[in-house]
């Protein structure tokens, strides 16, 4: 077991090169999952409820430039039927994902819609729509949100500053401070694979993890999307694709009570094995699409997006069965963080 998290104990663990030698990383994280988060699955239906953007990320699909998307935001009265039906699903927290754009009546209206769910449903929330000043998240938890799910995306502020014209990596860790001191859950994480990322920058990237001391963390393979800067990029693993468990497994032993879902970007780079691979090496959390049918192929982060021709029952049908085959279970009540409100980010300084 590493006692010592530096860069190097963690290189060690994604230069495991064997099928063997990654054949055991595997089994430990899967150890570690089930001693501290046990082998209920919570799950969380994500309804992407909005594609409008008006930021321009170089490997977002939905990125402002884009203008073969579609646009479309969901009326709040259709969110809230997707909500109510989620609990008799097993699904105890809804996850309100869109594309960013603040404004001070959007913002204002998702905080009158957080307040509806909480009075008309048993959920949790957790709300993933990007940067905002302190005073909106605070507004938000004020209205009953739990969780906030923003990656950092990469470790590396240049390749960060390189993919994102509208934001800098101080700006995206100054939200998750806030986030924190709100007493809100946070959740953060980052792409695999993102051209210009080293071995090395994976490895700081899960120290980040750590460093943070996330309560959720979702991390999954960049996809190159072809209506994007990055459409003739290649995944920096494209050579060595089970890399991206390598890592997983690596997140879960350096996070071992964090909540880590198996993201539906696994499935896109290993169709129809790659969640139930995740949740067997390190995963604890399932995101079922609840986004309605119609609305599924224009929230496009990616090519090969699984369940764009589902419904939500469908994937809410779906996601008991894979946990049947796998001998896991639905977890029971919210899945709130193992890791207690009151923890600070392990960081020494808030800000770089
Ligand atoms: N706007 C919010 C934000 O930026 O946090 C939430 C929506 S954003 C589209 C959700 C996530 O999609 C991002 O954090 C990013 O990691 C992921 N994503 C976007 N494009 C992707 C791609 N080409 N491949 C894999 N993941 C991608």
């Amino acid at each position: 077991m590493i006692r010592d998290w530096t860069r190097e104990a963690v290189l060690g663990l994604l230069r495991r090169r064997t099928g063997e030698a990654r054949q055991a990383l595997y089994d430990q994280a899967d150890a570690v999952r089930r001693k501290n988060m046990g082998d209920e699955v919570y799950l969380r239906g994500i309804v992407e409820f909005s594609n409008q953007c008006v930021n321009d990320c170089l490997y977002c699909g939905i990125r402002a430039s884009n203008d073969r998307v579609a646009r479309y935001r969901l009326a709040d009265e259709e969110i809230l039927d997707v909500a109510r039906r989620m609990w008799g699903f097993g699904q105890t927290t809804v996850v309100l994902q869109s594309g960013e754009v603040p404004s001070r009546e959007g913002d204002a209206a998702l905080g009158r819609l957080i307040a509806r769910i909480k009075a008309e449903t048993p959920l949790a929330v957790t709300v993933s729509v990007g940067n905002r000043p302190r005073e909106v998240y605070a507004a938000w938890r004020e209205s009953g949100m739990d969780r906030y799910l923003l990656r950092f995306e990469t470790s590396d502020p240049a390749l960060f500053a390189r993919l994102h014209p509208d934001c800098s990596f101080k700006e995206r860790l100054r939200c998750l401070d806030d986030l924190r001191s709100l007493g809100v859950q946070v959740g953060s994480g980052f792409m695999i694979g993102l051209p210009g990322e080293s071995l090395g920058v994976l490895a700081d990237d899960i120290l980040l993890c750590r460093d943070l001391g996330l309560d959720m963390i979702g991390i999954g393979p960049f996809l190159p999307h072809p209506d994007t800067p990055l459409g003739g990029a290649q995944n920096a693993h494209a050579a060595d694709p089970d890399m991206h468990f390598v890592a997983l497994a690596a997140l879960r032993l350096a996070n071992p009570d964090a909540h880590i879902p198996a993201t539906t970007a696994y499935d896109a780079l290993f169709p129809g094995t790659g969640r139930n691979l995740a949740l067997t090496r390190g995963a604890n959390v399932f995101m079922p699409s609840a986004t309605p049918g119609p609305r599924r192929k224009d929230y496009l982060l990616y090519p090969d997006k699984p369940c764009v021709d589902e419904t939500g029952d469908m994937c809410a049908r779906c996601v008991v069965g894979r946990l049947t085959v796998l001998g896991r279970t639905v977890g029971i009540g919210p899945g709130h963080s193992r890791r207690g409100l009151s923890k600070t980010s392990n960081r020494e300084e808030a800000l770089p």
